[in-house]
């Protein structure tokens, strides 16, 4: 063990992120993954010709300047490939009324605005304001929440390129925003924007931070946009995985983290392998990238344990939701012809579902069939406590209900599919090590969202938070970010420092 030695925990985007940076700047790194391969959330199983990817389907930060981009720049890699998505997303509200394409170009969207949601360009401009703003802040890699000098320097170095509306709106949610451009009693509207929200921020717009919810509203078109990849979501895995090696970086599968302790300086990490076999691994820096809840039982409740000020805030972060999604394979000429990517529809019983076909060609699923995924939020507490006999009934229910809506929306007979199964939030605990199968990260709110989430240094010295729990919060290029906010405070801390190219 060296000065440089690094441990990561979980190889999941956050973690090869983390741990891809980390190796190509001199460190000495370990990446610690629990599972047979990388990716978790934002990997790739197969079943028989098809390539399923887990959760994640569409990528953001792929445009030059986006995170991804950069960071694949700064490692002198090539990105995956991929094409951006042009409608990023046909949203179906129900009701009767006509879908609402996502266009990629920014006047046919507002034409597209304009069609649905007549008299709320003001709420638009005000977004794309605020979203100008964070924007530009979140490009210059600021460091949130601030908790040291060095953070608040780099804080201030990034906001210079803030207007002053983002101070304005710090504390105010999407539906102030509604409220205060009059707009507040478009139902259409507001349906819409719950609908897209939820997606991202966990929540409707009543409870989604205004600051995050205009940048998220705003992540499909250009000059940004949603992204496919070719291939499958793994390919975005092996490529950082592929950087990570390349530099040094040692990666050990099968090998899960059941422990961690600190001893003078130094960090000690109890893991199992596939054998069962106890090892102890130990550096001087741990980035831990698992939702941060998984401390409460990583950490043992001893002295020189968790602080109990930081238990508390650990055990009363909001509850986080879960995902039950449907993998599906169909012939193509089945679907409606030329069918888009990504549907999000909104449904009173089962709320809403957001599915992703898979592109002719794409590497998902044979010539002339498709893969379809569709996914919705559940409610973690009553998955884990289901009878195995309660657990199955309660799959074939709602595997039952996803089919009518796709079999409706698509104009499918059951007969025709030719795959299908349901992963529940006990599937996503089995495959992804979350506790309880917890997906997507914190609630976005007025007051837990940036300034106020928590943050990527933790009390204790040489531990570090990255993923979707930390800011700037879920998804790819979300979590790629933390993964970069993180890698540059733990080199500030030795005098080194990590600057990405824009
Ligand atoms: C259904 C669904 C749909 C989504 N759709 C999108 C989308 O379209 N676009 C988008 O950008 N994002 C999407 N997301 C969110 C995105 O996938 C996640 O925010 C992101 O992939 C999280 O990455 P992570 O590295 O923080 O965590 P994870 O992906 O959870 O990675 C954590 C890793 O740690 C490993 N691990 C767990 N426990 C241990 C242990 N004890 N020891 C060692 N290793 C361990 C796991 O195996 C895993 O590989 C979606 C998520 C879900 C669930």
């Amino acid at each position: 063990m060296t000065e440089k030695s690094v441990i990561v925990v979980g190889g999941g985007v956050a973690g090869l992120t983390a741990a891809a940076l980390l190796a190509y700047e001199g460190n000495e790194v370990i990446l610690l993954e629990a599972h047979t391969q990388t990716g978790g959330c934002a990997g790739t199983f197969t079943r028989g010709p098809y390539v399923f990817d887990v959760g994640a389907t569409q990528v953001a930060g792929f445009e030059n300047g986006g995170i991804h981009d950069r960071i694949f720049r700064h490692l002198h890699c090539s990105k995956p490939e991929a094409e951006v998505l042009d409608p990023a997303c046909i949203v179906h509200l129900g009701e009767g009324q006509e879908p609402i394409h996502l266009w990629h170009d920014s006047l046919k969207w507002e034409e597209e605005r304009k069609k649905h949601f007549p008299g709320s360009e003001l709420f638009w401009m005000l977004c794309n304001q605020l979203h100008r703003s964070n924007w530009s802040f979140a490009g210059s890699d600021p460091i949130l929440p601030i908790q040291n000098l060095w953070d608040l320097k780099q804080f201030l170095n990034s906001s210079r390129s803030m207007n002053f509306l983002t101070g304005v709106f710090t504390r105010s949610s999407i539906a102030d925003l509604l409220w205060l451009c009059s707009c507040n009693h478009d139902q259409h509207l507001r349906k819409f924007l719950d609908c897209q929200l939820k997606l991202y921020s966990q929540e409707p717009s009543n409870k989604t931070a205004a600051l995050y919810g205009a940048t998220v509203l705003q992540m499909a078109q250009a000059p940004l946009g949603l992204w496919h990849l070719k291939g499958s979501m793994q390919k975005l895995s092996d490529q950082l995985l592929f950087c990570f090696l390349r530099d040094g970086g040692k990666l050990l599968l099968s090998h899960k983290v059941v422990g961690l302790s600190k001893n003078t300086n130094t960090w000690q990490l109890e893991v199992n392998t596939h054998k069962k076999l106890p090892l102890r691994f130990q550096a001087k820096n741990v980035v831990f990238t698992l939702p941060p809840q998984s401390l409460l039982e990583l950490i043992p409740h001893t002295s020189s344990g968790l602080p109990k000020s930081y238990r508390d805030r650990l055990e009363t972060l909001s509850q986080p939701t879960g995902a039950i999604v449907f993998y599906g394979a169909i012939i193509r000429r089945h679907l409606p012809p030329h069918c888009a990517g990504h549907f999000q529809l909104f449904l009173e019983e089962l709320g809403s579902i957001f599915i992703s076909i898979s592109f002719e060609g794409d590497g998902r699923a044979p010539i002339g069939q498709a893969t379809v995924i569709a996914s919705l939020f559940t409610d973690i507490t009553s998955w884990s406590a289901y009878s195995r006999l309660e657990y199955q009934q309660r799959k074939d229910l709602i595997l039952e209900k996803i089919l009518k809506v796709l079999n409706t929306q698509f104009a499918i007979e059951s007969k025709q599919w030719l795959h299908k199964e349901l992963a529940t939030p006990r599937s996503f605990a089995r495959w992804t090590g979350r506790p309880q199968g917890i997906v997507g990260g914190l609630a976005q709110t007025p007051t837990t969202f940036g300034p106020f989430g928590l943050p990527s240094r933790t009390p204790m010295k040489g531990l570090w938070l990255c993923g979707d729990s930390i800011y700037p919060g879920e998804g790819t290029a979300g979590v790629s970010q933390s993964a970069l906010m993180v890698c540059r405070q733990l080199m500030s801390e030795d005098g080194r420092e990590l600057t990405l190219m824009k």
